[in-house]
């Protein structure tokens, strides 16, 4: 038993409830044939090593759900590398710095259709009916739990601590090089799966009126490691109004920071959560299929809209002494002054004065800068490549988001200049505007693995099919044995 959970309120888990449901999803899968037996062929690398059919770099959630819908479908020759050692994968137990998830409990969780592989059947297995009622929300650390064992139930080959540092193309196939502990290796891969997380298409945003020499004692993004500690009594700067701002806002008074101020361009914070409005199977499957100017259109829709902090973070803050918030507030330049933090406001001359800075503005995205394709990502292709608003819809960022294919392919920016990049699959928030929000949150995450599964089958069967139909000609299994009609 993994002696590390606990339930909300504090139960351990009962090792045979664990056990039977261990049971439960192995006799599931029985029933549904999963996995299936492999079928595309099997490939040597130019160097003689065994090529792997697909690479899932990042072992997160959409990482779990993508490899698992891979394996149910007969590719079984997959790898899954994870930077992070196991079971802090994704920003959970780093930089995601609220209590709880911020969505409902009753999502399925990447469960892929299979009712025992849901998040409420770990927990009820793991902790009870009565402690799954009494949840309110799932903290942090117990969707952690719930993903290490989605990992280990579905015996997903991940390899942690492993960082994949770049991905080029050669001879048709993709040569990925990866860093561990022990050194340095290459592997071959036929297709690649970029399941890395909120930033992994463009990293942290950061504002370009902040001067990055506030890094590392007077700065840092919420996405970066942060001393809180060393903040007790300082007077702290917040820019942006987000979800993550306020978590940082709230961390840091808990931990004793003298005042927070958070800077916000918007005189009202944003009242109602559209992408929530849109999480409908309606938007999963079917933003694909809209035209390129209504993709768009939903898009910058959703983009200006924003959506509000959670109540619960809100609460969190302002239960704290020394909260301030400065709404309707445009920050012009933030520079560093000694050992302060000097933030210049529009209008008026104001100037304030900080002793750290967080920059709560989110992740960029930006097609040419998939930290893996190096120089590659130059050649990807970029809605702005394809589609040009009208000028009432232009919106700065936007137009650097990768145009993915329908199978969150990447695409090449001039035809015949990196046909292989349609190797590689984009399976994370960088595909929101050409597929909607199903690779990133977790109410989409099923449709979206399942989606990118099929497309990757469809693609290795198309290009097996010769030995494929060799192997079909070369089946003879008699099925009249026995019967009068067995003809040899
Ligand atoms: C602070 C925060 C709070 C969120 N809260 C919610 C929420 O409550 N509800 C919700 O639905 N969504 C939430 N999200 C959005 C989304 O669900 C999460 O970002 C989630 O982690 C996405 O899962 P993922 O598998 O795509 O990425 P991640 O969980 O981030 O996993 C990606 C993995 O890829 C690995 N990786 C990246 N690059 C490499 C590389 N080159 N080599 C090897 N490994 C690599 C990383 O180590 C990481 O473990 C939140 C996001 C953030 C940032």
């Amino acid at each position: 038993m993994d002696s590390s959970l606990t339930s909300i309120r504090g139960d351990a888990p009962t090792f045979s409830g664990l056990a039977t449901q261990a049971k439960t999803v192995a006799r599931d899968l029985d029933m549904l044939g999963y996995p299936a037996a492999n079928w595309p062929s099997q490939v040597t690398a130019p160097d003689g090593t065994p090529v792997a059919d697909v690479l899932v770099v990042g072992a997160g959630m959409n990482g779990i759900a993508a490899s698992a819908s891979l394996l149910f479908k007969g590719i079984r020759n997959i790898r899954i590398f994870d930077r992070n050692p196991a079971g802090r994968e994704g920003p959970w137990l780093t930089f995601a710095r609220m209590d709880t998830l911020r969505s409902p409990k009753t999502l399925p969780g990447p469960a892929l259709g299979i009712p025992s592989l849901t998040f409420r059947a770990w927990y009820e297995a793991a902790f009870g009916t009565d402690a799954w009622e009494a949840l309110y929300k799932i903290p942090n650390a117990t969707w952690v739990e719930y993903l290490a064992w989605l990992q280990r139930t579905l015996r997903l080959p991940i390899e942690h601590e492993a960082s994949v540092r770049r991905i080029t193309p050669l001879a048709g196939l993709l040569r990925v090089e990866i860093e561990t502990p022990q050194g340095e290796r290459t592997l071959f891969a036929r297709r690649v799966v970029l399941a890395t997380g909120r930033g992994g298409a463009g990293g942290d945003h950061i504002p370009d009126f902040v001067d990055r020499n506030l890094w590392p004692d007077l700065a840092a993004h919420t996405n970066e490691p942060i001393d809180f500690g060393a903040l007790r009594g300082k007077r702290i700067g917040i820019l942006g109004g987000g979800a993550s701002a306020w978590d940082n806002a709230a961390t840091a008074l808990e931990h004793g920071a003298g005042h927070v101020d958070m800077y916000v361009r918007r005189p009202v914070l944003p009242q109602i959560n559209k992408g929530r409005g849109s999480a409908s199977p309606g938007y999963f499957y079917g933003w694909s299929a809209l035209k390129d100017t209504e993709r768009w259109s939903l898009f910058a829709y959703l983009n200006d809209a924003q959506a509000p902090p959670p109540h619960e973070t809100v609460h969190r803050a302002l239960r704290q002494q020394g909260f301030n918030i400065h709404l309707g507030t445009s920050v012009r330049t933030v520079e560093r002054r000694g050992r302060k933090v000097v933030i210049h406001l529009s209008g008026a001359g104001a100037l304030r004065e900080h002793d750290f800075l967080i920059i709560g503005t989110g992740f960029h995205v930006n097609a040419g800068a998939i930290p893996e394709l190096g120089d590659w990502s130059s050649s990807v292709a970029r809605w702005r490549d394809r589609y040009v608003p009208p000028e009432e819809l232009q919106r700065p960022g936007l137009g650097d988001f990768p145009y993915l294919g329908p199978g969150f392919e990447l695409m090449e920016r001039t035809p015949g200049q990196a046909p292989e990049l349609s190797q590689i699959h984009l399976l994370n928030h960088g595909a929101a505007l050409s597929h909607g929000a199903i690779a990133s949150d977790i109410p989409g995450v099923n449709v979206a693995a399942e989606r990118l599964a099929t497309a990757i089958a469809a693609s290795l069967f198309r290009e097996d099919i010769a030995p494929i139909r060799q192997d079909l000609e070369a089946f003879n299994e008699l099925e009249l044995e026995g019967t009068p009609f067995l003809a040899r």
